[in-house]
């Protein structure tokens, strides 16, 4: 069976291969667009190859918070994101967007 992923913009799940994959580096905190090619550890968030999802992701705190994860009161964070990413990240994962419409088509209405 194909392991399925949720894109942390929409919240639908799809095939990990329709996904973008970010990776925050467990080691320095470092976020890196992983496209499996490098062995990479760390926490991993997805997104749509879609321009509208990545820019969801980006705007909001929602993709720092998938990265860091669930804080648990009276502890200190177990990660921090850098955030904003860097010009040069946001490039890259746009770079990986096949889908360049406007809206997710997943997000339409069905009326
Ligand atoms: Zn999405």
């Amino acid at each position: 069976m194909l392991s399925t992923r949720i894109c942390v913009a929409c919240r639908l799940k799809k095939a990990q291969k329709d996904l973008i994959r970010l990776t925050c580096d467990y080691q320095n905190g470092d976020v890196r667009l992983n496209t499996g090619d490098k062995h990479l550890s760390g926490r991993s968030c997805y997104i749509c190859r879609s321009k509208a999802c990545v820019d969801q992701a980006l705007k909001g705190t929602r993709l720092k918070g998938a990265l860091e994860g669930r804080k648990v009161k009276g502890k200190p964070a177990p990660r921090s994101v850098a955030f904003p990413l860097s010009e040069q990240l946001i490039q890259l994962v746009y770079r990986e967007c096949t889908d360049t419409a406007k809206t997710c088509q997943n997000t339409q209405s069905k009326e």
